[in-house]
């Protein structure tokens, strides 16, 4: 006989499932607890619930909306759908345990109409979360993206996403045969499924729904179980990591009191409970998409970092400990679990090779492309500080670029006093800042940085530069001799104590000449001065080189009366774009120029592919895979244009050493000295570049 539907599977069906259920949430709050605790023990602070509300709008735009994963449509789809589909069968997944805690109590917490609008679009939403899951099985099988690898563990939850909502419908079908009642026409999917099994014997048709809905709900407590253990856990995750991204400037790196370091004995990170709570979190996040690694440039070139696989064998790392160190962390170990953290494979050269670790340029493509909000280059560099300045372990070309910052303000080691020679080829007169009495008259102080001031390319946009702003009658100085390196590599290769002397030692002279705004042509000192030196209390406004001249052009006062018939492709530089979302100026100043055709590169704008130079990289050899300039150079050589135009001294330098490397047509050009070609007095004039 049939139980009506109010006693569907009786008391003991009840009680067991109370049981089932019960078992269930103890064991997730169980494993839940222990993710917790292994994200709060130790590590250093981390403060993320300032600006709630632009944290909350990046929820909705980044989480919710999933603005990110439509840069591959067809993936933004599906997610989109199984994304939905998690958000709408919630509610269905407790209207069932509502049911078989308390058969025919219906749902209790909304008015019928509500329900009855809920329940066509559960109804819709089940469909569509199986085509999203096909369209994913299709994006893994069938029309693969290289980012993806093999993955059983997606499979598998893909599988059991699929089974969950072939559970749901052919239990809801079987509920509507078995009780034509309780059929809704707000539910027409389960309804035109109930013509399928109603044809069956009442007994055959009741053990489909009771298979199907037991089926279904033990699925969700398994899927709910399985969740923490694998990528998947970014389904819980993904949202508050979201909500707690990174929202100081995207090229700022973290300061940290290095006085307080020096008397605990302790720098940057060497095992992963000296990561924050939130660089773990980005380790429990990660989805294994694999979007970090389509225009990573040494996963391009062969190097051993590939930003993905960094983050999984961190997690490895971590997981692999997760109970000793919780149980160290919160006081409950006993000798042997500190016994097997003590004796436990090493982070550095163990999980992570020291080569992994110096390979990253610190171009961010990474960090951009995730949809998750995860970072790396806080990470690397954390770990560069802990070899840097704990073990003084560094590729041994780094220590000629410190030793040039250190006696000499300069990575080439090049007499300080010499500076500000480059001016000297000038026609007219570019004051020192430490001459000029009336100060209020220099409306830009000129921050030259080590490439402007002495690599022979690096001047000659210098003077380019200069120019420009006299020719527009711009009031401007420089620090000359006073000016010394601002620190980026230096910090970048994890020697955050010369970084930190450099900055102090430069915030103090540009205040002490009261600077308020600064121009400069180099992305990575904009980006330092701009976005890292006030932790160091230098506050200005800092603009790029291509920022002030566009403006200058939009104004008119800059003539730019000679034609300079070149066709240009452009490459944007990691420091000025990724970092510092300068993407347009340097474009304006090219498209003012008369006779330039301008051309975009395949990888371009936020998804360019790096140089190879940030990071450091500028100061250490590349010795695996094949060189990242020339695999930037060979799509340069590729758009088929006469020159490319770069708005970043190391840019110019690695493109133009690739250029010579594979004997290419292309030449590297600064933007600006693009610009300065078409002025009647440089002597570049006349559409020729000379001396370019
Ligand atoms: S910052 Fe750039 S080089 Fe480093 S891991 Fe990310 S994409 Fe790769
Ligand atoms: S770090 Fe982000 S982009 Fe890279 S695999 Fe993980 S989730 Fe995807």
């Amino acid at each position: 006989m049939i139980p009506t539907e109010a006693a569907l599977f009786g008391i003991p069906g009840t009680l067991l499932f109370a049981l089932v259920l019960l078992a269930g949430i103890a064991a997730f709050a169980r494993t839940a607890t222990r993710r917790w605790e292994l994200l709060t023990v130790g590590g250093p602070p981390d403060v993320r619930w300032d600006r709630p509300l632009e944290r909350l709008r990046g929820v909705l735009e980044l989480g919710i909306l999933q603005r990110k994963m439509f840069r591959d449509p067809y993936a933004g789809l599906y997610h989109i759908l199984i994304f939905l589909g998690f958000m709408v069968l919630s509610v269905r997944t407790l209207s069932l345990v509502v049911e078989g805690l308390f058969p025919g109590a219906g749902m209790p917490f909304l008015p019928p109409a509500a329900w009855e609008a809920y329940l066509l679009l559960k109804d819709v939403v089940l469909v569509t979360t199986l085509f999203g899951v096909l369209l994913a099985y299709g994006r893994r099988h069938v029309w693969k993206k290289a980012r993806l690898d093999a993955s059983f563990d997606a499979d598998l939850i893909l599988g059991l996403i699929a089974f969950l909502m072939l559970t749901d419908l052919f239990a809801g079908a079987a509920k509507v045969a078995l009780f034509p009642a309780v059929a809704s026409s707000f539910e027409p999917v389960t309804a035109s499924l109930s013509g399928l099994v109603a044809g069956f014997a009442p007994g055959t048709v009741f053990g489909i729904y009771a298979a199907c809905w037991w089926a279904h709900l033990v699925a969700v407590l398994v899927f709910l179980n399985y969740l923490p253990f694998a990528k998947h856990f970014h389904v819980i995750t993904a949202l508050p990591n979201i909500f707690l991204r990174k929202l100081d400037a995207p090229g700022k790196l973290p300061t940290f009191d290095i006085e307080k370091a020096a008397e605990a004995e302790k720098f940057g990170v060497s095992k992963v409970e000296d990561f924050t709570w939130k660089q773990r979190l980005d380790i429990f996040t990660c989805t294994e998409c694999g979007r970090c690694r389509e225009v990573c440039p040494t996963h391009l070139t062969g190097k051993p970092l590939s930003p993905k696989s960094f983050t999984v064998d961190m997690r490895r790392a971590l997981y692999g400990v997760a109970d000793d160190l919780v149980d160290v962390g919160t006081g409950r170990a006993d000798a042997a679990a500190e016994k097997r953290l003590e004796e436990r494979k090493p982070l550095i050269g163990g999980w992570i090779e020291e080569e992994t670790i110096w390979a990253c340029t610190t171009c961010r493509y990474c960090e951009h492309a995730c949809p998750v909000g995860i970072t790396y280059t806080d990470r690397i560099v954390d770990l560069r500080r802990h070899l840097v300045l704990e073990k003084s372990e560094f590729p041994k070309e780094a220590q000629t670029a410190f030793n040039g910052m250190e006696r000499q303000g300069n990575p080439w080691n090049l007499a300080a006093s010499d500076r500000g020679a480059w001016t000297s080829e000038l026609p007219f007169e570019v004051p020192l800042m430490c001459d000029v009495e009336d100060k209020a008259a220099v409306e830009y102080l000129f921050w030259v940085g080590c490439a402007g001031s002495y690599e022979d390319r690096g001047k000659k946009v210098s003077i380019a530069l200069a120019t420009l702003l006299h020719e527009a009658g711009v009031g401007f100085a420089i620090l000359g001799p006073e000016e010394t390196c601002n620190g980026d590599s230096a910090r970048r290769l994890g020697n955050e104590y010369l970084f930190q002397t450099l900055a102090q030692a430069n915030v103090e002279t540009l205040n002490g000449h009261g600077v308020k705004k600064i121009v400069t042509n180099c992305p990575h000192c904009l980006n330092t001065l701009k976005n890292e030196y006030p932790d160091f209390g230098g506050a200005f406004e800092v603009v790029h080189g291509t920022e002030l001249v566009a403006r200058l052009f939009k104004e008119g006062r800059i003539a730019l009366p000679t034609s300079v018939p070149k066709s240009v492709s452009y490459h944007d530089p990691c420091y000025l774009g990724r970092h510092n979302g300068i993407y347009e100026a340097p474009r304006d100043v090219l498209r003012a120029i008369p006779g330039i055709t301008v051309t975009e590169l395949p990888r371009s704008r936020d998804a360019g592919l790096c140089c190879g130079a940030g990071g450091g990289r500028m100061w250490l050899d590349e010795k695996i895979g094949t060189r990242i300039n020339q695999e930037r150079y060979r799509e340069v050589e590729g758009a088929g244009t006469d020159a490319v135009g770069v708005s970043c001294p190391f840019c110019m330098v690695m493109l133009g050493n690739a250029a010579a490397e594979l004997g290419g047509k292309t030449e590297a050009l600064d933007v600006l000295e693009l610009a300065a070609l078409a002025l009647p007095a440089h002597p570049g004039g006349a559409g020729e570049t000379k001396g370019a």
